[in-house]
């Protein structure tokens, strides 16, 4: 073992050797492989530089040997209570019809997951995301269900939106009247946080977290409470998500695309490359068309990859925190 390895572990106190066998690809025969893996130490990364404070926060689980699941929930619950963030949370940016509905998601290395969408005033909908997962027979609820589900978990109420978000909005619409006669999408605004986490025993998990794209058309579902689009977790493979118009990420069910070319062997980086270049190859008009994706392997390899420039991703290991530029396809 090499010596800065050994330090990580003596310091840990413990580590995780985890024995990952990939299932041979029954459909396509490419290919069987069969490793050992070694985690010496935990991974966070997460979306956009409001990542870094989210990643400080799963540190702290994920430094002590906590499980993965707590710490990406712990993660997104910070930028879901800043309310100086107009994307995520109780600060997120209303519908074209002045609500704000939140959507988020969580899946574990079981394959568990849980997702909420148009959840309108409350309090930390990644919360209510794992109840579901935990609580429920389902996946997934949405709007009036999912908030009498969380007011009986008894989550607590938020009002939305918040007040200089409200003054925005109502300047916003003074200025955009023609857009309440089409139902177009609005590019304004959008900064979704996916959070991914390996732990010391070697298990993934993922969490999604958004208000979605700001002035969207009251009722819209956007990819980030969809497990397989903004978020997916294979726990014998990696974990993916997703940020950007989520229209195109749904269109190629970008996170589980993401993970199954991971599944065929190609890199973190590789797999997201892979996928922008198929949403690119989908659409004939790219104007305003930003998608991004962030991925991590078993091994903790990390990758990102952007249609446009802009994208980026925090980082946190024990041996360094940064905030990653993603390589990307065209220039704006
Ligand atoms: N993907 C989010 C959505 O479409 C927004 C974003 O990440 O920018 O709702």
């Amino acid at each position: 073992m090499e010596d800065h390895k050994r330090r990580n572990f003596l310091k840990l106190g413990l580590i995780g050797a985890v024995v990952g066998a990939i299932q041979p690809l029954k459909a396509g025969g490419l290919f069987t492989q069969s490793f050992e893996t070694k985690i010496d130490g935990p991974l966070v990364v997460s979306t956009w530089n409001h990542g870094l404070a989210a990643n400080s926060a799963a540190w702290e689980i994920l430094s002590k040997g906590g499980k993965a699941l707590d710490a990406v929930e712990k993660g997104v619950r910070v930028t879901e209570a800043d309310v100086t963030n107009r994307s995520v949370g109780i600060g997120g940016m209303p519908d074209r019809d002045g609500h704000v509905t939140l959507d988020a998601c969580i899946m574990d290395e079981e394959s568990r997951c849980g997702a909420v969408g148009f959840l309108e005033g409350i309090d930390h909908p990644i919360s209510v995301a794992r109840a579901i997962m935990e609580k429920t027979q389902h996946v997934m609820l949405v709007g009036s269900g999912a908030k009498k589900f969380a007011l009986e978990q008894g989550f607590g109420q938020i009002k939305t939106p918040i007040p200089p978000v409200k003054e925005e909005y109502k300047k916003w619409k003074k200025e955009n009247q023609d857009l309440f006669k089409k139902p177009e999408i609005n590019h304004e605004n959008h900064d979704t946080i996916g959070l991914l986490a390996l732990d010391i025993h070697g298990n993934l998990s993922g969490a999604c977290t958004t208000s979605g794209w700001a002035y969207k058309l009251h009722g819209r579902l956007g990819d980030s409470p969809i497990i397989g689009a903004g978020l997916f977790v294979d726990n014998e493979i990696g974990a993916a998500c997703a940020t950007g118009l989520g229209e195109a990420i749904i269109r190629i069910a970008g996170s589980h695309t993401v993970v199954e070319l991971m599944r065929h062997g190609h890199s973190p980086m590789d797999a997201c490359r892979l996928a922008v270049e198929r949403i690119i190859s989908k659409h004939k008009d790219l104007t305003n068309l930003q998608c991004g994706f962030l991925a991590i392997d078993k091994n903790g390899n990390v990758g990102a990859y952007s249609v446009y420039n802009g994208f980026n991703y925090a980082l946190k290991t024990n041996k360094e925190e940064k905030l990653v530029d993603a390589p990307f396809n065209r220039s704006w």
